[in-house]
């Protein structure tokens, strides 16, 4: 098999961020004096400093973002802005437009700025041999189906957890089949890159993710990010 030495990063960041409930989105918000992005986009680079780097912006806040990269002499390097769209999927499907077939290309949701090198060390390397590789951890905690009554919230159905895994990113694809695949007409099913693949017929290989890839989604999160800056310094 050919290697495939160019690789292409999809940094998603054109969501609303309704959960966090601030003032920007929580991809825009400052973990230790830096936006989340901006830490999410310095880990790849530190991983590998020639990635084409496709970043997807919700179009309201592109004037921020370019703003916030000037006045703090913030440079990426080259990069593509693309226009974020209605869903997650939409979305990817705009910044696939920047993509070429023969490539790797990884898709990592903005607000995860802490995937450990190591890990991603290990997705693009599988990747050479593996057109579609998603890192994933088994599910430790207990899981319940509970359903909103008017008195509170009560069970409506136990979930068997054995076999049950939590899905991360980056997920990294040979680049003809997610620009095959994303051809699919939506399913909101679709929540992430590797469900698209699937339904489209590949098979995708899943490995080890890591607790520290965590997502910012609450609040809570960003507290569990702010100590963990302190602990690794
Ligand atoms: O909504 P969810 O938490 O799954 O979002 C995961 C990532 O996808 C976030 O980084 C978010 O900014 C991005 N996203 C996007 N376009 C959307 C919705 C979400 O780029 N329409």
């Amino acid at each position: 098999m050919a290697r495939r030495d160019v690789r292409y990063l999809i940094v998603l960041a054109g969501g609303s961020g309704t959960r966090m409930g601030g003032p920007v989105p929580k991809q825009f918000m400052m973990l230790g004096g830096k936006p989340v992005l901006r830490r999410t986009i310095d880990r790849f680079r530190e991983f590998d400093e020639d990635f084409r780097i496709i970043l997807v912006l919700p179009p309201d806040k592109r004037r921020m973002w370019l703003d916030y990269c000037d006045s703090s002499n913030y440079l990426i390097g080259p990069y593509v802005a693309v226009p974020g769209g209605m869903t997650r999927f939409h979305s990817v499907r705009n910044a696939l437009k920047y993509v070429a077939p023969g490539a790797l290309v990884a898709v990592h949701d903005g607000v995860r700025p802490f995937p450990p090198l190591e890990m991603l060390e290990r997705i693009f390397s599988l990747s050479e041999k593996h057109p579609a590789v998603c890192p994933a951890i088994k599910v430790s905690d207990t899981l319940r189906r509970l359903e909103m009554n008017s008195d509170g919230l009560y069970c409506s159905g136990n979930i068997d957890r054995s076999g049950v895994y939590m899905i991360q990113t980056p997920q990294v694809f040979h680049s003809e089949i997610l620009l095959d695949a994303y051809r699919l007409p939506y399913s909101e099913a679709y929540t992430d890159d590797a469900s698209v693949v699937e339904d489209y017929g590949c098979r995708v290989l899943y490995t080890e993710g890591s607790k520290s890839n965590i997502k910012l989604t609450t609040p809570d999160d960003m507290s569990i990010a702010e100590s963990r800056l302190l602990i690794s310094g």
